[in-house]
This record gives structure tokens, sequence and C-alpha cells, in this order.
């Protein structure tokens, strides 16, 4: 099925989380001829070195497919800030609501900022996510700059997850083993101990296999 952006645009602005997710969206984009401007402006991700895995690969495949890269601040103390008294939520709680609205604001003021009208993101393409709740992000995130509009297309629809996992491995992406934030690589160590799994930090990078 043809994808419907609102406006009829045909240059929109999408938020990258990662490169697993942002390929499954890109490939679909440039399959109905729809060009995305790729904007990787995630100051949740933690540590530093974890980051810089994670954006050196979204570099790649945007390099790869020819579609521009924007690579944005990464100011941790704004986030901690901005989620600060959050830090024992659940994933999919009030936390995880705060950090798509810091980067989908962020993906709004540069859309508004840079002659772009629709923005959308690939945080709901996980189904670790909440998509009412990433999409109500977008929607007070655009509430903000009114000259945008947030498309919030359900991704996962029509193979989506299943295009992800095959460029995954066909890339050979690293593969991240937590969300992202200080609070998840708390939360994920904890299930492995529980569960008598070596530690994330011990067990080293890891990538998709074929
Ligand atoms: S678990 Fe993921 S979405 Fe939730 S706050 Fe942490 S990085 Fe953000």
């Amino acid at each position: 099925m043809n994808l419907s952006v609102p406006l009829n645009e045909k240059h929109i602005v999408l938020h990258s989380c990662c490169a697993p997710c942002s390929a499954a969206v890109i490939t679909r984009l440039l399959e109905e001829k729809i060009k995305p401007t790729v904007i990787f402006y995630n100051p949740n991700i933690h540590p530093k070195d974890e980051y810089e895995r994670r954006k050196a690969e979204q570099i790649r495949f945007a390099q790869k497919k020819g579609v521009r890269f924007v690579d944005c601040d990464y100011d941790t103390q704004y986030w901690f800030e901005e989620t600060k008294g959050l830090e024992h939520e659940r994933e999919r709680g009030k936390r995880c609501f705060a950090c798509f609205l810091i980067r989908l604001k962020y993906c709004a003021r540069f859309t508004s900022q840079h002659g772009f009208k629709v923005f959308t993101s690939t945080f709901g393409l996980s189904r670790w996510k909440d998509l009412e709740q990433v999409n109500e992000a977008g929607r007070l995130a655009a509430q903000q700059f009114p000259d945008t509009v947030y498309w919030g297309h359900n991704w996962r629809k029509e193979g989506g997850s299943e295009q992800m996992y095959l460029i995954s491995k066909a890339e050979e992406f690293y593969q991240q083993e937590y969300c992202g934030c200080i609070y998840s690589l708390r939360d994920a160590e904890s299930r492995r101990a529980a569960h008598g799994k070596p530690s994330i930090k011990s067990e080293g990078p890891k990538h998709y296999s074929q």
C-alpha cells in the first residue's frame, strides 16, 4: 500500500533512534520516492561510547542510501534535567514519554527552522515501545512549532518489523542490548543478573548475523 504523507510532502524529516529501526523506515520511504533527512538527536543514550557506536551505524547506512544525515547535540545534561524524578519509572512509563518528547521537540524545531513541513520518527517501529505514547509526544512537539505536522505512521504495519530484522542481519548492524538510557541499562543488567546471564559490558558488542 502507498504511504500517505501529510500534505503530500516528498521531503520529510525523520528522527532516528538507531540504525536497525531507521533502516527499515528509510528503505520504505525511498521505495516510494520520499526523501528523508535523518536527524540523530539522542542525548538519552548512555554511555558515550554506546552513543558513538549507534551513531556510526546510522551514518554508515545513511551514506549507503545517499540520504542526508544530521548529527545533533549530545546534550545529556538537558536530558537528565528533563527526566529528573523519573529514574525509577518502568519502560513505557512517564520517563519514556518525556524522552520521546525531548527528542521530537528537537526534531520539530529542526523541521520548522530548515524549511520542512513534516516530521516523523522511528520510535514506534519497536514492539517494546508504546505507539500511542510516541504519537502523543509527536503531536505535542508539533503543537509547539505550528508550521510543522507530525506524521504518526505505524511503521510496524506491512511487515515493517520483519524488514527491520532482515536489513539488520544483511547489514550486520550493531545489536543493542538495551533501549538507551542509563536506567534502561540498569534494568537490563538486573534482568540478566536475575537469569544468571553475564553483564552486557562483559559480553562486549554484538552484531546481527545472518
Ligand atoms: S527506556 Fe528508552 S525511551 Fe525510555 S527513557 Fe530510557 S532511553 Fe528513553
